[in-house]
């Protein structure tokens, strides 16, 4: 339903070439990571796909609509950001419930939905308090909220959890594998963290220079890496 399809897509900045010829599949339903060095084009590749930036080339798909033409907010994903993106001055609430008023979901439908997701994501009892007052995680809570919130086919997450210490940063990844497995959503996850991507993605694609590598399951990578950067990046001998 919600397979992602990118057909030969490529992006330029000026006369950067940042992503060449992505050619891939990132299956409905499945937790997917995009991982690879810093630099390699994954946070521009997931913005292709949420259509905060236009691709110089080539077709995206979201199920079965080529999606070129349409705008963020009409494809069905919602993002998850490193920096949490809150605003400052509203509460936990107030930034969950923005988008729902935005789209004129009725008032009884936005209670019940609030409070059925912060329920989820374990935030109950913090919905009157201002970001600053919470901690990172409960911060980057209240942004997997935000998005829960659209019940979107898919869900682009960049690198959500690198602000994090790395006790908080472990618990949080369970907390996401458990989350996709209730939400049964598309997850597409970018990290440049190899053992990240390993543990947490049933489907992995690993890039390098604006290429894919390497596109399969952790095991078959472990097992069977495609080429020397593959097997040097996750640490298997060549
Ligand atoms: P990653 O997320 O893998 O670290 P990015 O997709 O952010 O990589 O960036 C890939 C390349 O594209 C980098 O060389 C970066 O400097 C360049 N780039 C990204 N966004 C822009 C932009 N808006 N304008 C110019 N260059 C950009
Ligand atoms: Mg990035």
């Amino acid at each position: 339903m919600a397979q992602i399809r990118l057909n030969h897509v490529e992006k330029s900045f000026g006369q950067e070439s940042v992503v060449k010829d992505l050619d891939l599949t990132i299956k409905d339903g499945s937790f997917t990571v995009l991982v690879g060095p810093s630099g390699c084009g994954k946070s521009t590749t997931l913005r292709m796909i949420a259509g905060l930036e236009q691709q110089t080339s080539g077709e995206i798909w979201i199920g079965d609509r080529c999606v070129n033409n349409v705008e963020p907010g009409k494809r069905n994903v919602a993002m998850v950001f490193q920096n949490y993106a809150l605003y400052p001055m509203m509460t936990v609430k107030e930034n969950i419930e923005f988008g729902l008023v935005n789209r004129k979901v009725p008032k009884p439908e936005r209670e019940r939905l609030i409070k059925e997701i912060t329920e989820i994501v374990g935030l109950s009892e913090y919905l009157n308090k201002k970001p600053q007052s919470l901690s990172g995680g409960q911060r980057q809570r209240v942004a997997l909220a935000r998005a829960m919130v659209k019940s979107p086919a898919v869900f682009l997450m960049d690198e959500p959890l690198s602000n994090l210490d790395a006790k908080l940063r472990s618990q949080m990844r369970t907390e996401l594998i458990q989350l996709h497995k209730r939400l049964g959503a598309t997850f597409v996850y970018v990290t440049h963290d190899q053992v990240e991507a390993m543990s947490m993605g049933d489907q992995i694609i690993i890039m390098d220079k604006g290429r894919v590598q390497q596109a399969d399951t952790p095991m078959t990578i472990y097992n069977d890496p495609a080429n020397v950067f593959t097997a040097q990046f996750i640490g298997t001998p060549p």
